[in-house]
């Protein structure tokens, strides 16, 4: 095939992804190129580490499909960063940095007065790791931007260091190793990864309730790690004292350092979040509609987010203009759902009954058919009905993280597109559990 014909092909298969989800898409996908383009295969190229995370979890299924659609055939779609620029000026050979979401930058993040001391601490230990706050912890409500601003640090600090080892994990993550470390007779193993880093970063610290052998395996990290004067941060739902059964020595630790706090934002910083988002997406929204969208949703900036995604995803498959009426009427059935609150535990309490299993037996590490597709179920149902973050729902079910859970949502969504039984299934169980009278 001449480049010109597979140029073409692949701007063609980038559009169709793009309608296809474009709560996925981004600005920088018109960056990506074509690394190989045959009969059963397409390899896409994209700059670093993080894009390349962020297409493998998030974009595999869209683009397939697009690459179907657009060709005709099966097509075997990977992703893989780009190594040209690599090979023709060789450089130091780079550690794999942390896991990071390329969305989650301080460029990225919205200040306004809910969230600038947060913001500018978070800078601050970025520039200076070890050195101005330590610990760093900051809390807030759900979907406030706690993990954005962690990932930033990361990025930031990652960015900056020389090699510098920066361990970012949610608290599940930490405590599942844990466990697998004790199960494994590997706990110096576990204890050396973690006393040994530069920079600890753990999300979501309220897991920790509870977990008592956890909480004196990360006290002695804690000291180990501040001793040395490495930087530790972390975020929690609360502050630390009202942590529910966390020790009163960590607590009295979380406070020797800075606690910043994050509110609810303004209208004003509401507004502006939602055409930050928009201009990351590519998307033109006027200022009524961002407006529009702001007065509408308040507490919880994910469903902003949502909101955005929804409207934007009835214009592209209807091929109308984004108007206020139709971002009214899109958006119509996303307030009721958010006013109406549906939590996880509505969503398991169906499925376990619908399924026979047990929350247990979800939340185990059994992999048999009927426990697995059950917990996907779980995972696509609690993703496309509430506002719950991939790192909360894979909470809810056994501390999985999040690419499990996102692959999960891909997976259902597949199975959902590819067979007519499963999709009827996902509509009665959705039926279920917004309409709980008739259940
Ligand atoms: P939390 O960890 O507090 O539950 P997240 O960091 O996951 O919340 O944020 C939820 C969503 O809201 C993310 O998509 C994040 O990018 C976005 N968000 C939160 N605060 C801001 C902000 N100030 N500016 C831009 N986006 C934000
Ligand atoms: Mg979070």
């Amino acid at each position: 095939m001449a480049a010109r014909e597979v140029e073409s092909i692949f701007t063609d298969i980038l559009d169709r992804a793009k309608v296809l989800d474009p709560g996925n898409t981004r600005k920088w996908f018109d960056r990506l190129t074509v690394l190989q383009l045959d009969g059963g295969s397409l390899g896409i190229g994209c700059p670093d580490e993080a894009t390349l995370q962020f297409l493998r979890t998030n974009c595999k299924s869209s683009f397939t499909r697009a690459a179907q659609q657009i060709t005709g055939h099966l097509v075997a779609v990977d992703f893989d960063v780009e190594t040209i620029k690599k090979s023709a000026a060789p450089s130091e050979p780079t550690l794999p940095g942390p896991r990071l979401h390329p969305d989650y930058t301080f460029d990225n993040f919205v200040v306004g007065p809910s969230n600038r001391l947060a913001h500018a601490s978070c800078v601050a230990v970025s520039q200076s790791p070890g050195n101005t706050y330590n610990p760093l912890f900051i809390y807030g409500s759900s979907g406030l931007g706690k993990t954005h601003l962690l990932h930033a640090v990361c990025s930031e600090a990652h960015g900056k260091s020389n090699g510098a080892v920066i361990q970012f994990l949610s608290c599940e993550d930490f405590v599942n190793r844990f466990i697998r470390a004790i199960e494994e007779g590997n706990l110096p193993g576990f204890q050396s990864q973690f006393r040994t880093v530069d920079m600890l970063v753990i999300d979501d610290i309220q897991f920790l309730r509870e977990r008592e052998h956890s909480q004196e395996e990360f006290f002695h990290t804690f000291n180990a790690l501040y001793n040395n004067g490495k930087q530790i941060i972390l975020s929690g739902d609360s502050p630390p004292g009202k942590i529910p059964s966390l020790e009163e020595r960590l607590i009295s630790r979380f406070n020797w350092g800075l606690v910043a706090r994050i509110d609810p934002p303004s209208y004003e910083t509401r507004v502006a979040i939602v055409q930050k988002k928009a201009r990351l997406r590519s998307l033109k929204i006027s200022d009524e509609i961002a407006e529009y969208i702001a007065r509408k949703l308040q507490a919880n900036i994910r469903e902003l987010e949502g909101a955005l995604t929804t409207v934007y995803a009835i214009a592209t498959t209807t091929g109308k203009e984004i108007t206020l009426e139709l971002a009214q009427t899109a958006l119509d059935g996303q307030i009721k759902l958010a006013a109406r609150h549906i939590s996880i535990t509505d969503i398991i309490e169906v499925v376990t009954r619908h399924f026979d299993v047990r929350l247990a037996d979800l939340q185990s590490k059994k992999r048999s058919q009927s426990i697995t597709e059950p917990r996907q179920i779980c995972m696509y149902l609690a993703r496309s009905l509430t506002r719950h973050s991939l790192e909360e729902i894979g909470g809810h079910l056994g501390g999985r993280d999040h690419t499990t859970v996102m692959h999960a949502c891909n997976k259902i969504t597949l199975a959902k597109d590819a067979d007519p039984q499963m999709s009827a299934l996902l509509n009665e169980l959705t039926r279920q559990i917004t309409q709980p009278a008739t259940r």
